[in-house]
């Protein structure tokens, strides 16, 4: 017999592969847990997840997608953009996010027409309207935060202390009140400490968004309790709101069709490009070959992409290169072709140009390293593979990740970057932060034989024992996901007899 979910979720993620992967994951997660959990986006991004969607749906899990429009009109954002990593510009930021408030009515009308009734809405913290909407219909509202409790804690403590404020950009200052002695300096911190020159759209709306903050009943986290412990204590005793650390939720991606079509939207050709990359994985030793890729939003520059491709070339190691990003691809091709570096690795060096099914990837038992730009994502999806990263920050909260690596949990080497280059603000620093010679000695520092180095590596490998054994049944994140469908039920509970109790009182005053 079928079993019929008790609670409904609805969950709103934001149209970007960085934060809409993760949440399509959580919501699979949710829905095997015998929730029924509608998650919503526009047509374009719905084409990136559905093949894993459908394939959920084949096994029993009471998860669906409702489609809205995307408000390409009214926004300024042309027809045929619905993601941040397909914007014509990074100037149409602002415009992206004027966009997401225009989708209060829309979703309101779907709330309404909802069977049954969302008990309550998960929604990505950039998701303004969803507070809204939760507010009008009196459900509750969880920000899915897709960092860790190390970001949490440290804007927190930022915000509270002021002390970035006192010092000039590349003066090193320790953040007060957090577990660790953690140096940073001004141009290496997020963009609500260090502020885009040229985007105070951006500047508005992340104000905005932390303000909003306040009422939600709580926040998902995508971490785990061994990753970050004393970070997950902290945070909720500074704060006092309710965390669940439910993660690395890409782990829900059990099979090699799932690891393949994990956000390409094309789902046969990166099924096709999948076994490619696996049977050249193959065909290397265990732990040998450098995964290298630098997220979905990439804007390195040309000279840059060159410097870390002649880097790679200097290693002598075999390598995946992916070289996402439509930023100056013309004149990187140019470059790269002039070089002929592509031609001269044959054999040891595979450059991948469109999107590559990461998760795949990095699960085979021949990668050794992964250097990347430390989105929060590829940061737990490169511990979960067990291996030591090799970091090359470059905006937004990446310098953060990059000491959760490098010093906190020490499965990782620094590539060397010395600041945060705001999206859309890449022309102003110079076309190249990290030399190759840089690239080749983090990469020694990472695979090298020396003690340093092996000890990194054990560490990265008990590390991933540890995310894998989070997610299993009894695990740390298993658990606080058990606690937040608990917490949500408790929730529904209490409102009825709330209302059962009011309907009762009004049954004796009209008697
Ligand atoms: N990703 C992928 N293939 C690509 C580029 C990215 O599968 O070619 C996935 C990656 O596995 C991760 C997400 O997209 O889950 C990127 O998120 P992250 O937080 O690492 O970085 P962002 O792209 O948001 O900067």
């Amino acid at each position: 017999m079928a079993y019929k979910p008790e609670l409904h979720f609805l969950v709103i993620p934001l149209m970007a592969p960085g934060h809409l992967l993760p949440m399509v994951d959580m919501a699979r997660l949710l829905a095997r847990r015998h929730v029924k959990v509608t998650i919503v986006t526009t047509p374009l991004n719905a084409a990136r997840v559905s093949a894993n969607i459908d394939r959920e749906i084949q096994l029993g899990s009471p998860i669906q997608i409702q489609l809205i429009r995307f408000p390409n009109a009214g926004s300024g954002i042309p027809e045929g953009h619905e993601s941040v990593d397909t914007l014509p510009s990074m100037d149409l930021q602002g415009n992206f996010f004027r966009a997401l408030c225009l989708l209060q009515h829309p979703l309101e009308d779907l709330f309404e027409k909802l069977d049954p009734t969302p008990d309550c809405i998960i929604s990505d913290r950039y998701v303004l309207p969803a507070a809204d909407v939760a507010r009008k219909f009196q459900v509750p509202r969880i920000i899915f935060d897709g960092t860790s409790c190390f970001f949490l804690l440290c804007n927190h403590c930022l915000h509270d202390s002021k002390v970035y404020k006192n010092v000039s950009d590349s003066e090193p200052f320790f953040v007060p009140g957090l577990p660790d002695r953690i140096e940073f300096k001004k141009y290496q911190l997020p963009g609500a400490f260090n502020p885009n020159a040229k985007n105070q759209g951006l500047n508005i709306a992340r104000e905005m968004v932390r303000e909003s903050e306040g009422d939600a009943f709580g926040t998902l986290v995508n971490s785990f309790q061994e990753l970050e412990a004393r970070y997950v204590q902290e945070y909720k005793k500074v704060t006092g709101k309710k965390v669940w650390c439910i993660g690395p939720v890409s782990l829900s991606n059990e099979t090699n069709l799932d690891k393949a079509q994990r956000g390409k939207n094309d789902s046969n050709d990166n099924e096709e490009a999948g076994h490619y990359y696996t049977k050249w994985l193959d065909s290397w030793p265990a732990r040998s070959v450098i995964y290298v890729c630098l997220g979905s939003l990439n804007r390195v520059t040309p000279e840059q992409l060159m410097e870390l491709g002649l880097g790679l070339e200097a290693t002598e190691r075999p390598f995946i290169w992916v070289l996402r990003g439509a930023y100056k691809r013309d004149e990187a091709e140019k470059l790269l072709s002039e070089d002929g570096l592509e031609e001269r690795v044959k054999g040891r060096g595979i450059l991948i140009r469109g999107w590559a099914p990461q998760v795949l990837i990095l699960s085979h038992a021949a990668i050794g390293a992964f250097l990347t730009h430390c989105g929060w994502n590829s940061t737990l999806e490169g511990i979960c593979s067990g291996v030591p990263l090799i970091t090359f920050p470059l905006f937004g909260e990446q310098f953060y990740n990059e000491k959760v690596i490098v010093q906190v949990v020490q499965t990782g080497v620094r590539v060397g970057c010395e600041r945060v280059v705001h999206l859309g603000e890449e022309e102003d620093f110079g076309a190249v932060q990290v030399r190759r010679e840089q690239v080749k000695e983090a990469v020694e520092k990472a695979l090298g034989e020396d003690e340093d180095s092996r000890r990194i590596r054990e560490r990265a490998r008990l590390l991933a024992e540890k995310a894998e054994k989070a997610v299993e049944k009894g695990g740390s994140s298993f658990l606080d996901m058990s606690l937040l469908i608990d917490d949500i039920t408790q929730h529904v509970k209490g409102l009825k007899m709330n209302n059962g109790a009011k309907s009762h009182d009004s049954a004796k005053i009209n008697a």
